[in-house]
């Protein structure tokens, strides 16, 4: 019994020693000299020289999805995705003619304003699930640190809106499911 516990605890201190030694370049050599280890032992990556390759579900800020032209929006100003974000981060403001009706183009409410504060935004993604027109999407950009965190975290909606070509560019998988989604439902609308 005694002679378990013993070979467990040598064990441990070994894996310490190991980790301890991967901490220094002149360990990490040693181990591998010893052949302990068979890479340097690095977990991380030289940022910024290096960048880490994402995988396609790699997620950061949500944006606006243009077809086209940035005056082709695919939000309809809904407010759904403002309603159900948790942190309340999302801000609409309905675009309107004199008379206070919202105002449309091409047979779409237009959002006058569509602002989303990053500094609160959590990733979460609920804005994309729930908006019924596949108007927002997940970005993967994460190099967005500025030294004011009202104005520079603060992204108007002339900031959030990309096209849907940047969308096919950085998530093809996702962008192609959503492509026969928008086909299909405009197969269902045209007459005959
Ligand atoms: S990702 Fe989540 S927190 Fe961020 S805007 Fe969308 S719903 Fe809000
Ligand atoms: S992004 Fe989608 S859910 Fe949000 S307001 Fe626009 S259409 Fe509605």
């Amino acid at each position: 019994m005694l002679m378990i516990i013993g070979s467990g605890v040598l064990k441990g201190l070994g894996v310490t020693l190991k980790t301890f030694l991967e901490t220094y370049p002149w360990g990490r050599a040693m181990l591998r000299v010893l052949g302990i280890a068979k890479t340097d032992g690095l977990v991380t990556i030289q940022y910024p020289d290096e960048k880490q390759e994402h995988s396609e579900r790699f997620r950061y800020f949500p944006f606006l999805v243009y077809d086209g032209t940035p005056d082709n929006l695919r939000c309809v100003a809904c407010r759904i995705c403002e309603q159900e974000c948790p942190p309340q981060c999302i801000h609409i403001v309905v675009a309107k003619d004199e008379q206070g009706r919202p105002l449309k183009a091409n047979g779409r409410t237009l959002p006058k304003q569509f602002d989303i504060d990053i500094s609160i935004c959590m990733s979460c993604r609920i804005c994309v699930d729930v908006c019924p027109f596949d108007a927002i999407e997940m970005d993967n950009q994460y190099e967005l640190s500025g030294y004011d965190r009202a104005g520079e975290m603060y992204f108007t909606k002339e900031k959030l809106l990309k096209s849907a070509d940047y969308f096919k560019s950085i998530k093809p998988t996702e962008a192609a499911v959503v492509d026969q989604r928008l086909a299909a439902k405009k197969k269902k609308e045209t007459p005959g």
